[in-house]
């Protein structure tokens, strides 16, 4: 029989390189839990018409894209593919919005599925951590989010991360420039999708990758030429905080982003070392979102990170974590007895905190020593029946050769000692 493979579009995280994928998750997560984010999780599904309504019904995630499935009992669900959603519909069904402070702020970390052509660095499967705070206007709060962003890309060593910068206005502003917009797109010549979507979502026309739409829309009105005062202020106010902080931008009047919630300050991290697929992370203001899914008026913003662009980003630097060793000692036994002291040695160990594997298998001592090596492990801890009869064992040095007899009772201490 044929080994079974990966479904298209998807990947396996293995060791080593798994360990890089937990760190930049953890790297991501660091700077929201320091600012008050508290984690949530939500299920991998959910009832289709929460993402066709949250979402948005012309988007390319919800037409063409979701994994959506109609259950043994007949629900109608889909296999999630973006956070924002499901994370605000678990908000308002705690009722998190009127029991806790506003803006209640939360982070997630998990899978999202899009039925998309893969190609490098776009997956049917895909990590994503995120953070979104709801219920508050504050442009403060659009900024400590794209500051955190930022901060978590510097604190994993990237430098060619770019932050692009957007408002896609408010209520007010942003019809009377949707309607600019189209009267500008029903002039050009385009194909019968799009102009179909001149209709339902013109701004996502401005989103087309192809050369002969672009090429057409160079003289297209933007958003930044027809912002009401209120959205010219808030965004200049977000923009002086992350000046502030430190936080490089670039002022990009087309930027809107796949989803249609979105509104004022909107934002995407690309990386130039991708090739096509170059966000590395991007999010907004959804200040509509929680009303589309039948809640109150809570203004919110939040941003998504893709896990395995970010990896990827590192690796185009050239960037190697600095991972701590999955194991720092590595017991060889030699002979029945030792088998049993040094197993014994080994749970000492891990319980006092310190990495610690064993040679199974009854190998020979050559293959052992082998395998102590491949680990990575600083020490082997070595013992045959003549150390056990004087009641110590080996503590070898793999870096520099060095070997010396260690009391058994001495064994955690010394260890520590050695590896501080
Ligand atoms: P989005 O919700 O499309 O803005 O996605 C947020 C981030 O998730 C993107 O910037 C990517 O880093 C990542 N992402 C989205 N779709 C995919 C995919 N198909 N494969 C890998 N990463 C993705």
């Amino acid at each position: 029989m044929t080994l079974f493979q990966a479904p298209k579009g998807t990947y396996d995280l293995l060791p080593p390189d798994s360990a890089t994928f937990l760190a930049v998750r953890e790297a991501i997560a660091a700077p929201v839990r320091r600012a008050g984010y508290g984690y949530v999780e939500t299920p991998g599904f959910e009832n289709v018409e929460l993402f066709s309504r949250g979402v948005g019904e012309s988007t390319d995630i919800v037409t063409k894209e979701m994994y959506a499935f109609t259950t043994r009992g007949g629900d109608e669900l889909a296999l999630r593919p973006e956070g924002t959603a499901s994370v605000l519909r678990a908000a308002l069904e705690a009722n998190l919005h009127k029991t806790g402070n506003l803006p209640v702020k939360l982070w997630y970390s998990g899978s999202y599925y899009r039925y998309e052509r893969p190609q490098a660095g776009r997956y049917r499967h895909f990590s994503q951590v995120g953070a979104e705070a709801i219920g508050a206007e504050d442009p403060a709060l659009d900024a400590e989010l794209i500051i955190l962003a930022a901060d978590s890309y510097r604190s994993l060593g990237l430098s060619g991360v770019r932050l692009l910068l957007n408002s896609l206005g408010d209520k007010e502003c942003r019809p009377v420039y949707r309607a600019v917009l189209q009267d500008f797109l029903r002039g050009l010549d385009l194909d019968d999708d799009t102009r179909k979507r001149i209709e339902i979502n013109p701004l996502r026309v401005l989103d087309d990758k192809r050369e002969s739409v672009q090429r057409q829309l160079a003289g297209a009105p933007l958003i930044s030429d027809h912002l009401c005062e209120a959205c010219r202020a808030y965004h200049e106010q977000v923009r002086e905080l992350l000046t502030e902080a430190g936080v490089g931008f670039e002022d990009d009047p087309r930027l809107v982003r796949g989803l249609d919630y979105y509104t004022r300050s909107t934002f995407e991290f690309v990386h130039d070392g991708l090739g096509s697929q170059s966000a590395v992370g991007g999010g907004g203001r959804y200040d509509g979102l929680s009303e589309m899914i039948g809640g109150p008026s809570l203004p919110s913003v939040g941003w998504a990170l893709g896990v395995d662009r970010t990896v990827l980003a590192l690796r185009a630097e050239g960037v190697a974590l600095p991972l701590p060793p999955a194991t720092d000692v590595y017991a060889v036994p030699l002979g029945e007895q030792a088998r049993r002291t040094l197993f014994t040695a080994v749970t000492a160990l891990r319980r006092a905190g310190v990495a610690a594997d064993f040679a199974y298998g009854g190998k020979g001592v050559k293959n052992a020593m082998k395998s102590a090596n491949r680990s990575g492990a600083r020490f082997a801890l070595l013992a045959g029946e003549r150390d056990l009869a004087e009641g110590v064992v080996q503590l070898k040095d793999l870096q520099t050769g060095e070997q010396g007899p260690v009391a058994l009772d001495e064994i955690v201490t010394t260890v520590k000692e050695r590896l501080a």
